[in-house]
């Protein structure tokens, strides 16, 4: 089968633990108004690769990886390229390398999207908004798939770290954090809620693409208040 793959960031900087090789897959069905990768959105934009070949090229860095490193598959929306990333994803486990899922869990939960899920090392999960109205407002999409995807991940016990990006004057208050909250107490398969603060570094990819960047005057969450929702977010989640 073929993929459609956007870049690759090879063993620094990739999410997951250990020493990682990421994939980020191109096309993406949400659109994230914070979104720092717009780039990603179509998945005409990839390089069409086989899965074999994307295999053998992860292969390459089997003996960097350790016992805790593999492949991180990103993008775009990793998920919804499910079958053929199935594929990638046997043969590199012929090979004994590992992969993380790092995923908006906005895709149906198909036989295939399970099947990735349940044979990841780790899932990485966004939780983009706390409740349906503001999915549709800032994502373009409902919650109820990222909900579903949420209970799978907790049903079959597989470690899953939520990620929340933090948005000035759109959720930068414990108040707004506590929304979330609300959706991950109690469930076991959470590792840990990290906030990412919002930036403007892909400003600049709105303008080449000619899109529209709704957030164009916000500007970077504070670090030191990132900081500061994070220990919140950590006391709550004990
Ligand atoms: S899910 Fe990720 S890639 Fe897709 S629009 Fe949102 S931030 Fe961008």
């Amino acid at each position: 089968m073929t993929g459609y793959v956007h870049s690759f960031e090879s063993l620094a900087a990739v999410d997951g633990d250990g020493l990682r090789y990421g994939v980020f897959l191109a096309g993406c069905p949400l659109r994230c108004a914070y979104c720092h990768n717009p780039d990603t959105w179509e998945m005409g934009a990839g390089q069409a690769t086989e899965a074999e070949a994307l295999a053998r090229k992860i292969s390459r860095y089997r003996p960097y990886f350790g016992e805790n490193g593999g492949a991180t598959f990103s993008g775009g929306e990793p998920l919804l390229q499910a079958e053929w990333l199935c594929e990638v994803a046997e043969l590199l486990q012929k090979e004994g390398i590992g992969y993380v899922i790092d995923t908006s869990g906005g895709v149906p939960l198909t036989d295939a999207v399970k099947t990735l899920l349940s044979g990841a090392q780790s899932v990485l999960l966004d939780l983009k908004f706390p409740d349906e109205e503001s999915y549709l407002r800032y994502t373009g999409r409902g919650m109820a798939q990222t909900l579903a995807v949420l209970d799978y991940l907790e049903e079959i016990g597989k470690t899953t770290r939520i990620r929340i990006v933090v948005i000035p004057e759109i959720n930068d208050s414990e108040e707004a954090l506590n929304a979330y909250l609300a959706h991950l107490r109690g469930k076991q398969c959470v590792s840990e809620v990290e906030l990412l603060g919002f930036h403007t570094m892909g400003f600049h990819k709105y303008e080449s693409l000619g899109i529209e960047n709704k957030l164009s005057s916000t500007p970077a969450l504070d670090p030191a208040l990132k900081d500061r929702l994070q220990a919140f977010v950590n006391e709550q989640m004990k």
